[in-house]
């Protein structure tokens, strides 16, 4: 760990990023000796040719540059390389604070070396990093889209319909599911879109189009307070393009 490498450090859940003028490296990158020699650092993966290891720190260390951002806000600033490396590095940060007990016995757990996983050493249990399976859908009838918003969305933002997958679900069954309890609308002909990992806390979203099959926008109002047709000229506000909500409906309007 001595050797040159970039930085993910976490402090109070917030992340240090060091922007140069192209906007490139957004991480910071040094010696361990460069920041306080961080205990129990993990290998996150390689950016640019180094390793890229991540911690969580009680305190930025002395003499070093940089913003300290919201998770949100340097996902939206990051290139897609620096956003995979960004998420996947939080996911294990969160997995490794959220599993120091084993769940079984209680007994403290200790990371398996060589991969991704925290072992107990007195019942042999293994827990891999959690990963949430979302299914997002977007739904067109002729040219318009079907958005809604949660009350947890900034103001004016609509997206597409989203939520999580039930155990022993499929994500087909989990997205007519969806669409039928927050719109009360049904779905046909599911077309699969593309994925991404999301770490609020640790989601993999799954996006799909649909086509409308029948029903009338009926929102749950206790997930949903508005949802509407809009034709694809004429969106409301929309998510930021970090996101797959986004992408997804960028995808529907060309
Ligand atoms: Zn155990």
């Amino acid at each position: 760990m001595n050797e040159l490498s970039y930085w993910l450090l976490r402090c109070e859940n917030r992340l240090l990023a060091s922007i140069d003028n192209t906007g490139g490296n957004i991480l910071p990158c040094g010696q361990a000796s460069d920041f306080d020699s961080p205990k129990d650092a993990l290998l996150v993966g390689e950016w640019q040719g180094l390793p890229c290891y991540t911690v969580d720190i009680d305190r930025l260390p002395e003499n070093i540059s940089g913003e300290l951002m919201s998770l949100r806000s340097l996902l939206n600033v990051a290139g897609t390389e620096a956003i995979s490396l960004i998420v996947r590095a939080t996911m294990l940060l969160d997995w490794r604070k959220n599993h120091r007990y084993c769940g079984k016995c209680s007994t403290p757990t200790i990371i398996r070396s060589g991969e991704s996983s925290m072992e107990c050493p007195s019942c042999g249990l293994v827990a891999y990093p959690r990963i949430s399976p979302v299914v997002m859908v977007l739904v067109g009838r002729g040219d318009e889209l079907l958005l809604a918003r949660s009350p947890r969305f900034k103001p004016g933002v609509f997206s597409a319909l989203a939520g999580f997958v039930e155990a022993g679900e499929t994500l087909e069954q989990c997205a007519k599911r969806e669409v039928r309890e927050e719109v009360g609308i049904e779905i046909s002909n599911l077309r699969y879109f593309g994925s991404q990992p999301w770490p609020f806390p640790d989601s993999l979203m799954v996006g799909f189009f649909a086509d409308y099959a029948g029903g009338i926008i009926t929102p749950d109002p206790s997930e949903i307070e508005a949802a509407a047709w809009y034709s694809r000229s004429a969106l409301p506000l929309l998510p930021e393009p970090v996101t797959l909500a986004r992408q997804l409906i960028d995808a529907a309007c060309v």
